[in-house]
């Protein structure tokens, strides 16, 4: 298939937002795609080349580019930069002066996606010294052979700047419709993809199978999508659902999902990051367990055994590093607090009841630096109230409840587990949300060049951004200075493509930091668009920063799902 083709399909939905029209325009591709070419599809598509746990990065920056452009075009850098600083955008560059290639190549072919995707691999893989002029004779050719649509979006995706707003669901959508004409197959769909969070694995097992999705098997070294817990308001609420249930601490660490076969160990992040190399010790104690091949999952809390009380979240934090791991390591020994069972030897046991789940695992945790996590079966919301406030005199966030006989509801958030946390104030419970805008600072806080963060959270049906908050406390001035410092670096010129806003910041910022907002209650506002009807969106009453969520990423925020969840539950 041609990349042009592609490059259509992208032009289009540029100039469109709704979904079902992006669905039916992936769709047709990838009718016509074949196995492999699906797989590319469905990876370019997301801006990435394989899926983002394997850590594959561009490694390419704007200078380079523009150099790139003003080769491959024949217009000196000068006349490049000019352009950029007119347009704003390099990929509106490149397509506007590849128009015009000053210098005609004399071999130019048609792209192909194989190529295109063959040549983006190569640009990435390339490291080490002389990599950048490597990186940019590759990407010159590239330009050579490219039209110049096809050059705006080969641009964009090298510099990470696709964000055409479409999401795997939307991905997982268009598959089905290819195949059935609606969206009958999804649910194979997403199990697979929820087993393998490799959205390109699953287009091509697809294509391959289209009716055998159902069947399809995790894999050691696949990050599994994590399950989420549901709320409910207070103990009498769980007890009045689940029944007989499973109460654990809620630790509050980061949550990690441990893969092993035979020597080798991998550890992934809640957002399936690899992140085995900040984790010697964890390694270490995994190598030692008895089954051949195992994934489970646990959360990691830093421990302070000199006072024989866990860090905080913020000091736990500072083992999610890169560099001066050893040392780290010594400073903040960690506690990995075992809690789900996902494969064992061959075995799947996502599908076994929880009761299953922690049965085996009982069987395989010793006693030491990995545990298992505090677990009890209670009968009633008195007994549950018990063990909630004694998670909170422990120091605890509070406690999720396990209904015995669910399975392990993988990428969903099911009443299979239910969390109970301390009150921040007059709430339950916090928002995640995502930074897409800042303030300016007055008066006071003139002098840090920060008044504020527009925050949003995410309509999984849109696939949109919607924003919920601006927040004005809760920072300290260190805080204030660091906001300050690095959205600064963040700017853009435009709003993130899939936000919905009416509010405008002194300053949109790439949507890349998620913050925890506490607040009072969810009110309604005609100035915010989460879940709007009638003119008003919800919208958080006296918000307040706790704290920033470096584990989550813009797709692990509050849904506005939830949000009217918890504005029902408070009746
Ligand atoms: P929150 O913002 O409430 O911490 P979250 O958005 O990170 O939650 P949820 O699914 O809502 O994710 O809450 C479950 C989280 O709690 C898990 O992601 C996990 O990191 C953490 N956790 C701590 N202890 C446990 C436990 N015993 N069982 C399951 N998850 C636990």
């Amino acid at each position: 298939m041609l990349f042009h083709k592609l490059a259509k399909v992208f032009e289009v939905i540029e100039s469109k937002s709704g979904r079902l029209e992006m669905t039916g325009l992936l769709a047709e591709l990838f009718k016509e795609a074949s196995a492999e070419e699906a797989e590319r599809i469905a990876y370019i598509v997301e801006g990435e080349l394989l899926p983002p746990y394997m850590g594959v990065d561009m490694g390419i920056g704007e200078k380079f580019v523009l150099q790139a452009i003003s080769e491959g075009s024949g217009y000196s850098r000068k006349e490049v930069e000019k352009e950029f600083e007119a347009i704003g955008d390099l990929g509106g560059v490149a397509e506007k002066l590849l128009t015009g290639k000053k210098q005609q190549s004399l071999h130019s072919e048609q792209l192909t996606i194989a190529y295109v995707y063959a040549a983006l691999m190569k640009i990435a893989k390339s490291s080490g010294k002389g990599s950048q002029e490597e990186k940019i004779k590759r990407l010159v050719e590239l330009y050579h052979n490219s039209k110049p649509l096809e050059a705006r979006y080969i641009t964009r995706f090298v510099l990470g700047q696709l964000r055409l707003g479409v999401g795997g669901p939307t991905i997982l959508d268009a598959l089905s419709f290819s195949e059935k004409g609606d969206k009958s197959l999804r649910e194979g769909l997403d199990h697979a993809y929820n087993l393998c969070s490799d959205i390109g694995y699953v287009a091509r097992k697809f294509k391959e199978h289209p009716h055998r999705m159902g069947e399809f098997k995790m894999e050691v070294f696949k990050p599994i999508m994590p399950a989420l817990a549901e709320r409910l308001a207070n103990a009498g609420e769980i007890v009045k659902r689940l029944g007989k249930c499973a109460v654990e601490s809620k630790y509050d660490g980061f949550r990690m999902s441990v893969h092993k076969k035979g020597g080798r160990v991998e550890i992934f992040s809640r957002r399936l990051e690899r992140i085995t190399p900040s984790f010697p010790d964890v390694v270490k104690a995994v190598e030692k367990l008895k089954p051949e091949e195992i994934i489970f999952e646990g959360e990691a809390l830093a421990f302070n055994e000199k006072e024989k009380k866990f860090y905080s979240f913020q000091e736990t934090m500072h083992r999610r590093r890169k560099y001066g791991v050893e040392e780290a390591s010594g400073k903040y020994p960690l506690h990995l607090y075992v809690f789900d069972l996902h494969y064992l030897d061959g075995k799947d046991y996502t599908g076994k009841t929880y009761a299953e789940r922690r049965k085996a695992l009982e069987k395989i945790f010793p006693k030491g630096n990995l545990m298992l996590s505090d677990m009890k079966v209670v009968d009633t919301a008195d007994e549950l109230q018990g063990l909630f406030d004694k998670a909170l005199g422990m120091g605890l966030e509070g406690i999720i409840a396990k209904d015995l006989k669910a399975p392990y509801t993988a990428g969903k958030r099911k009443f299979a587990w239910i969390k109970l946390k301390k009150s921040y104030g007059k709430t339950m419970d916090t928002v995640d949300a995502l930074i897409v805008g800042y303030y300016r600072g007055k008066g006071s806080r003139t002098e840090f060049g920060f008044g504020g963060l527009l925050v949003a959270v995410y309509n999984e049906k849109k696939e949109r951004f919607e924003t919920i908050a601006k927040v004005g406390s809760g920072f300290t001035e260190e805080e204030m200075g660091k906001f300050a410092e690095e959205l600064g670096k963040m700017k853009t010129k435009n709003a993130p493509a899939d936000l919905d806003y009416k509010l405008e910041p002194d300053f949109w910022v790439k949507p890349k930091i998620v913050v925890e907002i506490a607040y009072d209650n969810i009110t309604k506002s005609p100035v915010h668009t989460c879940g709007e009807e009638e003119g008003k969106g919800f919208a958080l009453r006296f918000p307040r920063l706790v704290r920033i969520r470096d584990d989550k990423g813009p797709y692990d925020v509050t849904t506005t799902k939830e949000v009217r969840g918890m504005y029902k539950q408070a009746g």
